[in-house]
C-alpha cells in the first residue's frame, strides 16, 4: 500500500529525513519509535504530501504522489490523493464549534459532497463503532481526551481512507484514557486497516503491531518484527533507545 523510497527533507540547513526507505503492506500496522527530532512526524507528513520532499518518491496505492502534473492540477490530484489516508494527531484537532457527529460528518459532506441526511447517519454508525453511541451531540469541550480522540479517528474514518497514519495518539491523554484509544486501534487493525502508528506504548507495540521500525537522525536504523525488536535489537543506537525507555 505504501512504498517510501529515499525520502529526503531538508529544513534550511538541517537534515532532517535522510534517505528514508520504508515498505508498508496491506492490512499491515507498523509501529514508529525514535528519538525526539528524529524525524518521525517529518516522515508522516510527507506520505500524505503535508510536507513535500526534497527527493525520493511516496506510492500509495499504486499511485506516486505528487508527480506527473504542474500547477493546479498538481494541487487537485494531490488533493485526492490525500484522501486515501487519514491522519490523527496528538492534539485532536476537532472543529471546537461542531458536534462530535458534525466534525465525523463534515469531510464527507464537504469534500465528497455526501448529502447530509446520508453522511450524518454513516458518522452515527462510527462513533457508535468507537464507542460514542451516546455522545453524537456533545461538542468537543464536553468531551474527555479519549473521546475526543476517539471522534478523530471516527472523523479519520468517515473519509474511508485506505491508510491511517497516527501521530502520538495517545500522548497527550491522561494515563487511564489512553486504553479506550488503543483498543480502538487494535480493533481496526483486525477489521484489516493498514497503519502507520507514531507511539511509544510499548504495550500496543507488542500486542498490535506487525512490525516496529526505529527511526533515528533521519534515517530507519531498524525494522523488525516485535519480538525480535525488543529482545534482539541488532544496533547500538537502538539499544541505547530502548534502555531509556523501558
Ligand atoms: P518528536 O518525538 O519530538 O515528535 P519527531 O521525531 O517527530 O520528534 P520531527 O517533528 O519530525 O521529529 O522534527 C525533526 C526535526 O525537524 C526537528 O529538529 C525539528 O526542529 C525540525 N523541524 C520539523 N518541522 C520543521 C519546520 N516546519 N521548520 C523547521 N524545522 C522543522
Ligand atoms: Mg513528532
Amino acid at each position: 500500500v505504501v512504498e517510501a523510497h529515499q525520502v529526503r527533507k531538508s529544513y534550511g540547513d538541517v537534515d532532517v529525513l535522510k534517505g528514508i526507505d520504508l515498505t508498508v503492506r496491506q492490512g499491515e500496522v507498523v509501529l514508529v519509535l525514535g528519538p525526539s527530532g528524529g524525524g518521525k512526524s517529518t516522515f508522516l507528513r510527507t506520505l500524505n504530501h503535508l510536507e513535500t520532499p526534497d527527493s525520493g518518491t511516496v506510492t500509495i496505492c499504486g499511485e506516486r504522489i505528487g508527480y506527473g502534473e504542474k500547477g493546479a492540477l498538481r494541487e487537485s490530484r494531490i488533493a485526492l490523493q490525500r484522501r486515501r489516508t487519514g491522519m490523527v494527531f496528538q492534539q485532536f484537532n476537532l472543529f471546537p464549534n461542531m458536534t462530535a457527529l458534525d466534525n465525523v460528518a463534515a469531510g464527507p459532506v464537504h469534500v465528497n459532497r455526501v448529502p447530509r441526511a446520508e453522511a450524518r447517519a454513516a458518522a452515527g454508525e462510527l462513533l457508535a463503532m468507537v464507542g460514542l453511541a451516546d455522545k453524537t451531540g456533545n461538542y468537543p469541550a464536553q468531551l474527555s481526551g479519549g473521546q475526543q480522540q476517539r471522534v478523530a479517528i471516527a472523523r479519520a474514518l468517515a473519509m474511508r481512507p485506505q491508510l491511517l497514519l497516527f501521530d502520538e495518539p495517545t500522548s497527550a491523554l491522561d494515563p487511564e484514557m489512553v486504553g479506550e484509544v488503543l483498543d480502538v486501534m487494535v480493533r481496526l487493525r483486525e477489521e484489516g486497516m493498514t497503519m502507520i502508528v507514531v507511539s511509544h506504548e510499548m504495550g500496543f507495540a507488542r500486542a498490535a503491531a506487525d512490525r516496529v521500525v526505529f527511526i533515528s537522525d533521519g534515517v530507519v536504523v531498524e525494522d523488525k518484527s516485535p519480538d525480535l525488536f525488543f529482545a534482539a535489537p541488532e544496533h547500538q543506537r537502538t539499544r541505547q533507545f530502548l534502555d531509556r525507555i523501558l
